[in-house]
Order: structure tokens, then sequence, then C-alpha cells
């Protein structure tokens, strides 16, 4: 693949080419190749321990990958590319990219001495040094955004779980990212609440966002997924409209986790 930047222009949001991960020995993505239009929603499946949640930490840099390239709307993460080699980006660089990256986690981690306004307005105050009074006007308008304008007083533990990542998403849009990260966004929720992070998860999806979603939800998948990926073991195995790969999948390895989970 040409090792080059990509231009602003350019339809891809996110560009994986030939990603490799190792801890220590242990050799955890082993090919992936991955490409996101923008405002596509890209769904991720996967077994346990498939190398998902690692791929979307080496999308946002918070992991090093160990081999390949990755761009993020138009940029090399994490390196600069000169005469045909690579220079490390410093860590204010790279903090940088990962400003226009948002991630929300299976557990919600909100800041748990703040109100649930402070928890949105922190990262636009501190990291973009976004006046006060404006990072509040934007906050409260996520807020309404994700039904939660009347909680902006409340502290996170004061808040059911599906509050809690509803409030970690408006937190992550509060910077106004390119692209979200979801980690299996409702897999530490009580069944009842699962519906209403993915109810904001729709909206997001359908005001033209850019997102990346680790799930086990084969409904979200299949309505709001414009492309479903299966991984296993590394590497992407399979990846298509959500409809034939749910319905007609082309692998035995994903025959075999769909007859498992559906
Ligand atoms: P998934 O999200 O698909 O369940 P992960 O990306 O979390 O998979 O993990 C893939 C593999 O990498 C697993 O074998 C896991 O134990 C290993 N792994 C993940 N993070 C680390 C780490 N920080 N150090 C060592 N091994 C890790
Ligand atoms: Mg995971």
């Amino acid at each position: 693949m040409v090792a080059e930047n990509i231009p602003e222009a350019d339809d891809r949001m996110v560009v994986a080419d030939n990603i490799h991960k190792h801890y220590g020995r242990l050799h955890v993505l082993r090919g992936v190749d991955l490409e996101v239009r923008r405002g596509e929603v890209c769904c991720v499946i996967g077994p346990s321990g498939s190398g998902k949640s690692t791929f979307l930490r080496c999308v946002n840099h918070l992991e090093k990958i160990s081999a390949g390239r990755l761009w993020v709307n138009g940029q090399l993460m994490g390196y600069r590319e000169k005469n045909g080699r690579l220079y490390e980006l410093r860590e204010s660089e790279v903090a940088a990219q990962r400003r226009d990256i948002g991630m929300v986690f299976q557990r919600f981690n909100l800041f748990p001495h703040m109100s649930v306004l402070a928890n949105v307005t922190e990262a636009p105050v501190q990291v973009k040094r976004m006046p006060r009074a404006e990072a509040r006007e934007i906050a409260m308008g996520l807020l309404e955004r994700v039904g939660l304008a009347d909680k902006a007083g409340a502290y996170p533990e004061q808040l059911s779980g599906g509050q809690q990542q509803r409030v970690a998403i408006a937190r992550a849009l509060a910077m106004n990212p390119s692209l979200m990260l979801f980690d299996e966004p409702t897999s530490a929720l009580d069944p009842e609440l699962v519906g209403e992070v993915l109810d904001v998860m729709r909206d997001l999806a359908e005001g033209g966002m850019t997102m990346i979603v680790v799930t086990h939800e084969m409904g979200f998948a299949r309505e709001v997924g414009d492309t479903l990926v299966f991984m296993d073991g590394g590497v992407v195995v399979e990846r298509g409209a959500p409809r034939d790969v749910l319905d007609s999948p082309q692998h035995e390895r994903t025959r075999a986790f769909l007859s498992k989970v559906l």
C-alpha cells in the first residue's frame, strides 16, 4: 500500500494497513486491514480475546502498533513519514491527534468527584482552553441530546449505569471528534438499560458520525451498522453489509461464532 499521508479530502476516515501488535511474545493483532469511510458505522464482533479492544486502542494510539500503518482523518497516527522513514511523534503531537477521536468504554469512567456538567466541560476547558461559559453551553446542548439535561448537577454515583454511559458519550462528543470508538458500551449494563444507550448511539449515527463499535448487540449491528466486521485470532476474517455477514457468512469461523451467539 502507498506509504503517504492520505489527504483530508479522502473519503476514508480510518485506514488500517496490516496492523500488528505484540505484547511481549503474544502476537495479538496479526495483520489487520480495515477501511472505514466518513459517516460509516462499522460494527465489530468476534470472540473474546480476538483483539477487538486492542485494535480500537491502536486506532487512537493508546497502544503503539508493532508494525503496519494507521491513518485517521488523513493523519498517520503516532508517526511522521519523511523520505520513506518513520519518525515517532512527540507525546504532545500524539495528544493532538487523539483529541480528534472520542472513545467510550465498557465501564463509564466518569470522574466520580465531579458533577455531570463538570465531567462534560472538563476536557474542552482543560485541553482545548475553551472559555468555561462556552464549554457549559456546548455541554448543556449535548446533555439535552442524550436526554440528561436535568441531571447536569448530579454526581455519577447518583445515576444509573445507562445514564452514566450517556454522560460518557456526551463527554466524548464535547471534544467535537471526527471519529467515535465504542468498546462494548452496553456490556456492563443491566438489560433494561441497554436500549437507552443504543438509542443515543443510533441518533449519533443518523447525525452522520463516523463510528467503530465493538458490540455483542447484533440487532444494533444489523439495523444501524453500515458494515459488520468479524474478527478472530487477530485478523479481520470477514467484512460486509451486516445482513450479508449475519445471514450468509462466507467463512466457517464466522458461521461457528454466529451459531453460538445468535
Ligand atoms: P477482545 O477485546 O477481542 O476480547 P483483547 O484485545 O482485549 O481482545 O485481547 C486480545 C489478547 O491480547 C488477549 O489474549 C489478551 O489477554 C491480550 N492482551 C490485551 N491487552 C494486553 C496487555 N496490555 N498486555 C498483555 N496482553 C494483553
Ligand atoms: Mg474487548
